[in-house]
């Protein structure tokens, strides 16, 4: 391949105490936190707007944010989910943990505004330069040029684990043998659903999906794995529906082939729900993702590497930042009837806790190897692939989010690394905001 080496000035624009790459449930949190700490915070966000795979994505439903007994992602967590509910209003047709996107975007822009960070959207973050373990500046590209961003401290919630790894940092990515991902999903809103007529019906989606493979009338490809349209307002749904396998979601050319393709096959859906359920015989596709949804790509190594052992142990470590309970959740990677078998299992019966049971989550999975100023959160923290399949899902990234800020601003008030804070002293300030953390001993 042809190569050309490229170099030029580009203005430092800023200086801060703590930089945040990427705007979703991860890099919100941490911004939140630090920029309330008395930071000077910037963050980017490629997007149009905050939120990443919850607005942007069109993600519909948050997953579980507590254990049954205990509001797990308290701090961050809660105060999002109470200002959501409010903004809904009572009896929202959704539910609780329904996402109406436009309302989670204003939310996300009110509670960021009103912080003090600076907010920088349409940016995307696009390399690093590093001094030693240390990231001393984050250059981004926006529509006036390039320019960079000085900062003490830099948490990455790009959901890639892009900075950790343009730092050096180590990082596996999918099955450790084959290398095979979950796939992706291009989610989607679907309108004039009669959802009255659906549930009087008792209409069992599965079994009505498995009918359609059998006459081989709507689907170019028989994928039983089918999560669903969750209501999120009165005749509104939220298709979390179809998968791109084999998107890699640090390859645009891959991104824009699955794109394209999930885009154009949509309709399958349209065709089925149409033909085959009862109250979608009307259904109107409304719109598709801006961002295709992405489960799973880097996991960045950290000092601690959280494992299926600790999550089948309940573990409870001396620097948890927080405690999570989702369920081991691997979409299989190919539309096969035996993996998704497979993947029931496990869901369903091997990953699942009773009520009031949750694994901790180390501080040192948010510690990349090597890097002494720079945090993950969200999707790319230290893992193995089965408990990224359970922390991956929202109230999980508010979890490690808002620990990443908070070690942030602990770190700059201590003029320390990552690795220099006293975690105790984390606890305490986490402890603060309302985490979970009934195991530190302080
Ligand atoms: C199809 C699908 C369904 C899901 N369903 C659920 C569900 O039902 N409930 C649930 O709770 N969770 C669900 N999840 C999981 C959850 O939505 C994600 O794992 C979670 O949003 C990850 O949060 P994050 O902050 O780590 O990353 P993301 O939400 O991916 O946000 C990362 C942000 O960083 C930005 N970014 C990336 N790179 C750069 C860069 N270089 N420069 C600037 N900005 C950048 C992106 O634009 C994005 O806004 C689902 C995920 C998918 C894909």
């Amino acid at each position: 391949m042809e190569v050309i080496s490229y170099s030029r000035e580009i203005p430092v624009r800023a200086n801060v105490d703590v930089f945040v790459a990427g705007g979703g449930p991860a890099g919100i949190s941490a911004a939140l936190v630090a920029a309330r700490a008395g930071k000077s915070v910037f963050i980017a966000e490629t997007g149009a707007c905050f939120g990443g795979m919850g607005t942007s994505g069109l993600i519909p439903v948050f997953m579980q944010f507590g254990d049954g007994i205990n509001f797990l992602a308290g701090g961050i967590g809660k105060e999002i989910y109470d200002k959501l509910n409010d903004l809904k209003g009572p009896n929202h047709p959704g539910g609780k943990t329904s996402i109406p996107a436009e309302l989670l975007k204003k939310l996300y822009d009110r509670l960021l505004v009103e912080s003090g960070a600076t907010i920088s959207l349409m940016t995307n973050v696009v390399d690093i330069v590093k001094e030693g373990p240390n990231v001393k500046q984050i250059i981004c590209q926006a529509k006036s040029g390039f320019f960079a961003i000085g900062a003490k401290m830099v948490i990455d919630g790009t959901g890639d684990g892009d900075i950790a790894t343009w730092a050096g940092a180590p990082y596996e990515k999918g099955e450790p043998d084959t290398g095979e991902m979950m796939p992706g999903t291009l989610c989607s809103v679907w309108a004039d659903i009669d959802f009255d007529k659906f549930h009087e019906s008792q209409t069992n989606v599965r079994e009505k999906l498995l009918e359609s493979f059998e006459k081989g009338d709507v689907f170019t490809v028989n994928d039983p794995h089918h999560p669903g349209m969750f209501r999120i307002g009165k005749h509104i749904a939220g298709g979390n529906i179809g998968h791109a396998f084999g998107v890699d979601s640090t390859d645009e050319k891959s991104l824009t082939e699955h794109l394209v393709y999930a885009r154009a096959h949509l309709h399958e859906f349209e065709n089925f729900y149409k033909k085959y359920i009862p109250g979608y015989e009307n259904v109107v596709l409304v719109q598709s993702g801006a961002l295709m949804g992405i489960r799973e790509s880097r996991r960045i190594i950290g000092d601690y590497i959280l494992d299926m052992d600790d999550f089948i142990a309940r573990a409870i470590f001396d620097d948890e930042i927080g405690r999570y309970a989702y369920p081991v959740d691997i979409h299989p990677s190919k539309p096969d009837p035996v993996k998704y078998a497979a993947f029931e299992k496990e869901f369903f019966k091997v990953g699942r806790y009773g009520k009031g049971e949750s694994y901790g989550i180390p501080y040192r999975c948010l510690t990349p190897k090597g890097l002494d100023n720079v945090l993950v959160a969200g999707r790319c923290v230290s893992t193995d692939r089965k408990v990224q399949g359970s922390l991956r899902v929202m109230p999980g990234c508010y979890i490690t989010g808002q620990a990443a800020g908070l070690a942030a601003a602990e770190a700059i008030d201590k003029n320390t690394t990552t690795r220099g804070i006293d975690v105790k002293i984390l606890q305490k300030r986490l402890l603060d905001i309302g985490a979970f953390l009934p195991n530190a001993n302080l």
